[in-house]
């Protein structure tokens, strides 16, 4: 299951806190709700400021809803990318037919009823949107998709561009045939005609079925639950202030943009703590990739990552690189003897010991397979390398594990081969030093086991 904004459950927290804003939102509506006719002063710039918050935040949760598609393939996210493509688009006519704003009567052929008409196709259409976002996604099965479709992305762009195209058409050129619904700066008929409430029971829907059918339990559903309130607060503030430039109409706009803010206010919130989240799972999955699972010191994958970085290291600088490699001696015979879970145990613990020994920084000790263990000893030369193994053989006795069909000395031991190399001298090469210390270590075992060999060709 992908983790993404629209599937994480929303907590306590974040419940508690939508809450809270709401009651402050709503008390605010109500207090401004007593005066909302107050006419103040017309501030001209107020409107073109306020259009470009509603475009750009609209916007951008227009296309986060659509890359939330393209991540989580579910159509019906396309249904709400499309409400807040078309809220932000409307914007752009609304405010070009808008009186006073870039002319005194309105560009694009406006009438006086152009910016209210498109006021009611704005804030009508952008709950309807959402409630069809809601009712597909009740009815989505959540089937798994191949792929993202991007001609769906672009047949919701079309369709939003093709509404917001209509909505100009009828308000502009249509202009004559709709119904009158202000007088100079007073729309106090669009309150009491079927458009206004219609817009008011558009958002109350919107509200009822965000809450009853998501019932809130994402964080994405909570952003969306309190956007529609806003919504529905403006909705009604506007109609109760009467006029442009009320205190109704002002602290309408106030909603407008926190309508169309708060998802993606939320968006950005969990997107953030996503990050956080992601960081903790790759560190997680990095230390899975690198680390040992039984024995939790480095794994081979690490060992061969590193053992190519310090060679390379090594050429450079023209320093000396060791390498030791180490086996359990008659692990076999201590599986066999004490069973599987005592014979992990043992591997764990001299893992452990051979870990301790390695001190410098550039030093790493790593399982290499089975009970053969290896350490990169940087900048060693041979007679160094050979003390570090002569620490470790003695690191592993003094543990004095119980092994009867070991070696002689009756507890666990291991064999340890090491070479040294000069990675700048001719011939050198990686494989060239494995097989050295590996010779060294096949010698141990011949010698008798329970000791440690330097590489013959090192000695040569
Ligand atoms: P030698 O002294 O020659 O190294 O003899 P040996 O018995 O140690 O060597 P051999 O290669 O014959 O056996 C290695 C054994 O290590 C065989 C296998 O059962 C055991 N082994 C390998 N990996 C694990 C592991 O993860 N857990 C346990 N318990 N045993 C393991
Ligand atoms: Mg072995
Ligand atoms: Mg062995």
């Amino acid at each position: 299951m992908a983790i993404s904004f629209t599937t994480e459950p929303a907590s306590r927290l974040q419940k508690r806190l939508i809450v809270g804003l709401s009651v402050i939102l709503c008390g605010l509506a109500i207090s401004a709700g007593f005066n909302a006719a107050m006419p103040l002063a017309p501030v001209p710039a107020f409107l073109p400021a306020y259009a470009m918050a509603v475009i750009i935040t609209d916007l951008l949760t227009a296309y986060l809803m659509a890359s939330q598609y393209r991540i989580l393939r579910r159509p019906s996210l396309l249904v709400l990318a499309s409400a807040y493509l078309y809220s932000g688009l409307i914007v752009i006519p609304q405010m070009l037919v808008f009186p006073g704003v870039f002319s005194p009567t309105g560009m694009l052929g406006a009438g006086a009823q152009s910016a209210v008409w498109l006021w009611v196709m704005w804030h009508g259409g952008f709950p309807i949107l959402v409630s069809l976002y809601l009712l597909a996604d009740g009815y989505e099965r959540p089937v798994e998709r191949p792929t993202a479709s991007p001609g769906l992305i672009g047949l919701m762009v079309a369709v939003s561009v093709a509404l917001v195209l209509a909505a100009t058409l009828a308000a502009t050129i249509g202009h004559d045939r709709l119904p009158q619904l202000i007088v100079t700066n007073s729309y106090l008929s669009l309150a009491n005609s079927l458009w206004g409430q219609g817009v008011l029971v558009a958002n109350a829907i919107a509200f009822i079925a965000v809450l009853g059918l998501t019932r809130c339990r994402t964080v994405g559903q909570l952003g969306l639950a309190f956007a529609i309130l806003a919504s529905l607060v403006d909705a009604a503030l506007t109609l109760a202030g009467g006029a442009r430039f009320s205190l109704g109409w002002y602290v309408a706009r106030m909603c407008t943009i926190l309508a169309s803010g708060s998802v993606l206010a939320v968006f950005i919130y969990e997107m953030t703590s996503l990050y956080a989240c992601c960081l903790t799972l790759n560190s997680a999955l990095e230390r899975m990739a690198f680390v040992d699972a039984l024995t939790g010191i480095a794994n081979r994958r690490q060992f061969d990552q590193r053992l190519e970085a310090e060679w390379n290291r090594a050429y450079r600088d023209g320093r000396p690189l060791a390498l030791i490699l180490l086996d359990i001696d008659h692990f076999k015979r201590f599986n066999d003897r004490y069973g599987h879970p005592a014979g992990d145990e043992c591997l764990r613990r001299v893992a452990w010991a051979i870990n301790s020994c390695t001190r410098r920084p550039g030093d790493l000790a790593a399982r290499y397979g089975g009970e053969e263990f290896a350490v990169i000893l940087p900048n060693s030369d041979l007679p160094g390398a050979m003390a570090i193994a002569e620490k470790i053989s003695q690191a592993v006795r003094a543990m004095g594990l119980k092994h009867e069909n070991g070696t002689s000395a009756g507890i666990v031991t291991v064999s340890a081969g090491v070479a040294s190399l000069r990675p700048s001298g001719v011939g050198a090469t990686i494989a060239g030093l494995k097989s050295m210390a590996d010779a060294a270590l096949y010698d141990a075992k011949e010698h008798g086991r329970d000791r440690v060999e330097a590489s013959t060709a090192n000695a040569a």
